[in-house]
């Protein structure tokens, strides 16, 4: 038998709430206490096994409760029993079985290709056509709606030698954000700054904060408006001579198309949560880049699978090209899952080499942070 005929025999979930050491304030919500995570364990009958993680923010993508869901009374009976090599497949079905969910479908993806890779003894990458990069520029976000507390933290940020930070805005008052802008340019003048609204502008006075906002210069401002409003991004975009960027509005690539005919962006932003795993995710990157539009590899509240997972999309998707965020292992939880810390070195990201995602969750802490655990197979 080969390694791909192998069957799926396990399937085994975990509902987490993980602490985390702020609140955050993004455009149209807030996170505060604890993040939730479902995290998915796939064995196969020779005993290997393979990790996932859907990381669901409720106003954005979905709430946890419905990827738990889907993963468990949905997905699961699909799985068990086929063969580990046949993945497209398997996501075929995933797509059909339940509809929108990407969280589900990106952490069984995940789960699917760390699995071939722990029985190839090959790193996700190179499932994925291999790198293109063994580093990734780390940007972190600023959200804490105490400043003083993002200060202390950009110092630190400072130390680690990471160079690229992103203010979220448009959650208070413009003179906040403002002045946020200004204290970045003039105290801390070696980080590159991005701009993100997360939806949070009005219609009537969006373009007037945002045209104020450009010119601090940043290297772009992304998601001033609410998702849908393509004809108000493409007017804002016409508007400024910084470059914007959309992350709610495009999910996969359906959105991108859209996003591209009607000229709403100059970058995306790209997550698994989002394009509901990894070959939909390069799809929209490949969709990007062939009109010269940029993009990078966002996230959402996620934990270290997570990040590794995005880590490897990255790592072998050359068109991903303006870094990642995968910084709340690091810098947002209490205490992240994996049983090594994620690989942040020099403001890097570093691409782990090997098999699977390369570094696997420490079970003590799963259970540790559990609420729910799903039926054994
Ligand atoms: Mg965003």
């Amino acid at each position: 038998m080969s390694d791909a005929d192998q069957k799926i025999t396990g399937f085994d979930l975990w509902y987490l709430s993980l602490p985390v050491v702020s609140a955050r304030d993004h455009g149209i919500g807030r996170v505060d206490g604890a993040c939730e995570v479902v995290v998915l364990r796939l064995t196969s009958e020779g005993g290997e096994t393979g990790w996932g993680e859907a990381s669901p923010w409720v106003v954005f993508t979905g709430s946890p409760e419905a990827t738990y869901a889907a993963l468990d009374r949905y997905i699961r009976p699909l799985v068990l029993g086929r063969k580990v090599g046949d993945r497209e497949k398997i996501m075929l079905d995933a797509d059909r079985a339940v509809a929108h969910c990407t969280e589900a479908k990106a952490a069984l993806d995940t789960a699917l290709l760390d699995l071939a890779g722990h029985i190839s003894k090959q790193p996700i990458h190179q499932l994925l056509g291999g790198k293109c990069r063994d580093a990734i520029p780390l940007s972190v976000s600023l959200a804490n709606p105490d400043f003083a507390q993002d200060r202390a933290l950009l110092d630190r940020l400072r130390e680690d030698g990471v160079r690229i930070v992103k203010l979220k805005t448009g959650f208070r008052d413009h003179a906040f954000d403002v002045m946020r802008l200004e204290t970045l340019a003039q105290d801390y003048p070696e980080f590159a700054v991005r701009v993100d609204y997360n939806q949070g502008l009005d219609p009537e006075d969006a373009l007037a904060r945002v045209r104020d906002v450009a010119t601090f210069r940043p290297d772009f401002i992304e998601q001033p408006v609410r998702a849908p409003l393509y004809d108000l991004m493409a007017q804002i975009r016409e508007a400024i001579d910084v470059p914007l960027l959309a992350d709610e509005s495009v999910f996969g690539p359906e959105d991108m198309s859209r996003a591209l005919r009607e000229g709403i962006c100059d970058g995306v932003s790209i997550k698994l949560m989002k394009s509901g795993g990894f070959a939909r995710a390069q799809s929209v990157a490949t969709m990007a880049a062939s009109h010269g539009i940029g993009a990078y590899g966002g996230d959402m509240f996620e934990a270290g699978i997570a990040h590794l997972a995005g880590t490897h999309l990255i790592a072998a998707t050359q068109a991903i090209d303006l870094g990642c965020e995968f910084y709340q292992a690091r810098y947002y939880l209490a205490e992240d899952i994996l049983e090594t810390p994620f690989p942040c070195d020099g403001g890097h990201v570093q691409v782990p080499d090997a098999p699977g995602l390369g570094i696997r969750p420490d079970l003590d802490k799963l259970n540790h942070y559990c609420i729910s655990r799903g039926r054994a197979a």
